[in-house]
């Protein structure tokens, strides 16, 4: 380095460089962090069309209308089954690697039935205006089935049918697919997630469901975790926004349903990256001085 160079200037850089942006990111942060509730968030990222907008306690759908946040109501996993509000979706992470799945560890078996109706449809009529045609796995004897188009729910299930159609080895798993039904849930007095058509249900003869296997149990029941299903399938499906019904305490191993505010689609594209990416980019003024003061001598002779 020169004898020239002025040290108070790569003080200066330095302190650029490292400390204030990071300062000044983290405090922007928490001020979103404070104002709008993480739940919320997500929904806004996973149903960009549909969610535009958080404002008061409430979240802002596309026609301006408007849904309660959160009642301030902290209810029992019993009590969610019969009313919510839309925090209590997000009532427990979906998290694989807790797995197997713990005493009352059932992510996303909460939902919000307001939310719901409101994105699906709130009648038969309404949903069935979201239904398409999705050709499920033809390659390995699927048969189409119907999915609602809202939300890109539809093409989230093309995506998992193409890659499951490269894996002729995991035909068993996957045919025999059984999607809409408008119906409740058993012993339930709210709608399934079927009704709505983001629900898919596989390999039922193969799988296990809590409800089959413990006919007289009760939510707080002690049960004894049963799985079988191929986790091949699973990661498929996880990997484009989808839910698995296994990794519920009150498994029902044949299902999966969309909910990319659980688990956000992870592209092929997206996991290279995160892959690839350094913990910490050097600011452009770093970039720049060391450029000009360390390496251009040596670039230049
Ligand atoms: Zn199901």
């Amino acid at each position: 380095m020169s004898r020239r160079t002025p040290y108070y200037l790569i003080l200066l850089v330095l302190l650029t460089a490292c400390g204030i942006p990071s300062a000044r990111s983290e405090q922007s942060l928490q001020f979103h962090a404070d104002s709008i509730p993480a739940g919320a968030q997500r929904l806004m990222e996973a149903y960009p069309e549909q969610v535009i907008g958080y404002e008061d306690n409430h979240i802002i759908f596309w026609d301006y209308t408007r849904l309660i946040y959160n009642e301030g109501k902290n209810r029992t996993t019993e009590q969610m089954h019969i009313e919510q509000d839309v925090k209590d979706i997000f009532y427990q992470d979906y998290d694989t690697t807790r797995f197997p799945p713990d005493y009352g560890y059932d992510p996303g078996r909460y939902r919000s039935a307001k939310f719901m109706d409101k994105l699906y449809g709130s009648n038969l009529n309404e949903v069935l205006m979201n239904l398409v045609k999705v050709e499920w796995c033809p390659s390995l004897g699927g048969t189409p089935v119907y999915f609602t188009k809202v939300a890109g729910a539809a093409e989230a299930l093309k995506r998992v049918s193409d890659e499951l159609e490269q894996h002729p080895e995991l035909r068993e798993w996957v045919i025999g697919a059984q999607t809409f039904c408008y119906r409740n849930i058993a012993r339930m007095k709210r709608r399934s997630p079927h009704s709505y058509g983001i629900a898919i249900d596989l390999a039922v003869p193969r799988s296990h469901y809590w409800r089959s296997m413990y006919p007289y149990a009760n939510e707080y029941t002690e049960l004894t975790y049963t799985n079988t299903f191929d986790m091949r399938v699973v990661e498929i499906f996880e990997k484009h926004g989808f839910i698995w019904g296994g990794r519920w305490y009150h498994f029902d191993t044949m299902h999966f349903e969309y909910r990319p505010e659980m688990n956000p689609p992870k592209s092929d594209l997206e996991i290279v990256e995160t892959a690839n990416k350094p913990r910490w980019y050097p600011s452009p003024w770093l970039v720049l001085f060391t450029n000009h003061y360390m390496w251009s001598d040596a670039s230049y002779k």
